[in-house]
């Protein structure tokens, strides 16, 4: 059963602003209908059309980012500026694959003559997208540009907090071009999402999300015997060497804890600092965060605006009391302030025990702990010594500790002197308990396909 209503509560004030009915199963079985009587057609429209039209969704996402911005922070609490960025990021991962999806697509001619042997990459159909609310447009941009371009048609079950960006999308989809049933949004709740997975008209999920959520969607997807990605939560280390610029390091560390009030997968969240630099370090880290300027998403001055709900904040300041309880030194912040929203305050905490939740779980929000390495090992294995594997990042001037972190850190995405991002140029995800497949660059283009091998004898030649 599916929740009846969808509201878009508003984080900073607490207030219900807006509700919508959840989508019935009569309703449900229309959309699901559309899709697949869409995929038929839609597969055999050619790439460059298919790249035209992510081309004019490009537009419009930069055309209306100040609105799309607006209705982010309105549902999420992000800050505006970020949000309106956010939108201009989709526009140009968009325009990436309106600009490469044609020569990514070409068949890859491995033989030719008499035995003609090529690979080419086809769309699998409709596939279902769970999607959070932390970056509400970036997290379905990333799935819908490459998986429609190629000839998918996309089913989105969006975070049950941000409905209004949800139906913004499909919107954005049609205005774009795309034909009806290509791309539509299903206004449910997580309850229906098995189900979903069941209908033999959904032919793959991905899910972004936390932890239980891909077990759950795995665990569906895999008794079907569907293919899925997933793209799940992280404890990002950020380690600090003694050979690297320390308050460069420093003023990036607290942009790279606290980027999207501190709800990113790929936020910094463990700091793992030398111990040779470690207190000079802190004292910047601390003073950095001591100075952000907390307050009113809406405001385009505020550095950090509310959690994205009043539960996230009750169970980050659980994650935070027990830390503290089992050792960890509380340096900065750590309760909850009084007054209405889901604020929380910046927050330090040095020397987190093994076994407490800042050493061992994801902390979503602004919080980050730090850890002292005694050289460049023990700061591998501390960044290591975590289920999780989504980015690192590792701030060094030595050329042989850049090439180790490189090539020793288990995580999908490196960065040396620098914060971990996303960028459509490159292929982005995780291993170990961050999840598995690759979104984004030629990755995300081939990742709900099937990769065909055809091969041919007497004389025919496929390739054109
Ligand atoms: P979440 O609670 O797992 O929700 C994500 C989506 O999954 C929502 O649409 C949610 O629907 C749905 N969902 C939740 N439980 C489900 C279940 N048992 N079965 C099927 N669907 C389910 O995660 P969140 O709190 O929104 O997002 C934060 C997490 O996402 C963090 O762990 C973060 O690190 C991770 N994340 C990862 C990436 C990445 O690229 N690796 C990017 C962003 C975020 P409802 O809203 O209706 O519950």
């Amino acid at each position: 059963m599916s929740p009846a209503t969808i509201a878009t509560v508003n984080p900073a004030t607490g207030e219900t602003v807006r509700t919508f009915a959840a989508h019935g199963e009569a309703e449900i079985e229309q959309r699901l209908q559309l899709a697949a009587s869409a995929f038929p057609k839609w597969r055999r429209v050619p790439v460059a059309e298919r790249a035209r039209l992510v081309g004019r969704l490009a537009d419009l996402l930069d055309a209306e980012k100040e609105r799309l911005g607006a209705m982010m922070t309105l549902e999420m609490g992000k800050p505006i500026k970020a949000a309106v960025e956010e939108a201009a990021k989709c526009a140009t991962a968009c325009r990436w694959y309106a600009e490469n999806s044609e020569r990514l697509l070409q068949p890859r001619v491995v033989l030719q003559g008499d035995d003609w042997g090529e690979v080419v990459h086809q769309p699998l159909g409709p596939v279902l997208a769970v999607m959070p609310w932390n970056f509400p447009f970036w997290q379905v941009v990333r799935f819908l540009a490459p998986a429609l371009t190629v000839g998918n048609v996309g089913l989105l079950k969006h975070a049950s907090n941000v409905p209004q960006c949800a139906l913004a999308i499909e919107d954005l989809c049609t205005r774009a071009g795309y034909p009806e049933g290509v791309f539509q949004t299903l206004l449910v709740g997580s309850e229906a999402v098995s189900k979903l997975l069941d209908d033999p008209r959904v032919v793959a999920a991905t899910l972004t999300g936390s932890e239980g959520a891909g077990r759950s969607v795995g665990a569906a997807a895999g008794k079907n015997l569907k293919k899925t990605v997933l793209e799940l939560g992280g404890s990002d280390p950020f380690i600090v060497m003694p050979s690297a610029d320390v308050d460069k390091a420093a003023k990036t560390a607290v942009i790279a804890r606290t980027i999207n009030n501190g709800q990113s997968c790929i936020a910094a969240k463990r700091f793992i600092v030398h111990e040779k630099i470690a207190e000079e370090f802190t004292r910047r880290f601390v003073d950095g965060m001591k100075a952000l300027k907390v307050g009113d998403p809406a405001d385009s001055a505020t550095q950090l605006g509310p959690l994205a709900s009043q539960r996230l904040a009750d169970d980050l300041d659980e994650q935070v009391k027990k830390t503290v309880a089992k050792g960890g030194k509380l340096l900065l912040g750590g309760s909850k302030p009084d007054g209405r929203g889901a604020f929380y305050p910046a927050t330090v905490i040095a020397d987190p025990p093994k076994g407490s939740p800042g050493a061992d779980e994801e902390l979503f929000g602004p919080v980050a702990v730090i850890f002292r390495a005694r050289d460049v090992d023990d700061a591998i294995r501390i960044a290591n010594d975590s289920p999780f594997g989504l980015g690192a990042a590792a701030w060094t001037r030595d050329d042989a500790e850049a090439k180790r972190f490189g090539n020793e850190l288990e995580a999908g995405t490196v960065f040396i002197n620098g914060m971990v991002s996303s960028d459509p140029r490159f292929p982005f995800g995780g291993v170990k308990r961050s999840g598995y497949g690759r979104e984004l660059a030629a990755e995300g283009l081939y990742e709900f396909t099937n990769t065909k091998t055809i091969r041919s004898g007497g004389g025919i030649t496929l390739a054109e």
